[in-house]
């Protein structure tokens, strides 16, 4: 039994846990983000909390 930290969205803030979204590194400094699949479709705005890098 492990446990694992809940995802969240970076641009909504929604539990990622069985909803689905995307990770992906960071462009700027490969901190992983997480997207869930409505913002990911929507093309929301993202801050990344390592940086501040800011991208659609
Ligand atoms: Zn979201
Ligand atoms: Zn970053």
């Amino acid at each position: 039994m492990k446990e694992e930290m809940p995802e969240r969205c970076i641009s909504c803030g929604i539990t990622l846990t069985g909803v689905g979204g995307a990770r992906f590194p960071c462009p700027s400094c490969g901190t992983v983000i997480a997207r869930c699949n409505k913002c990911k479709k929507q093309s929301n705005v993202y801050t990344c909390k390592a940086c501040g890098f800011t991208g659609p």
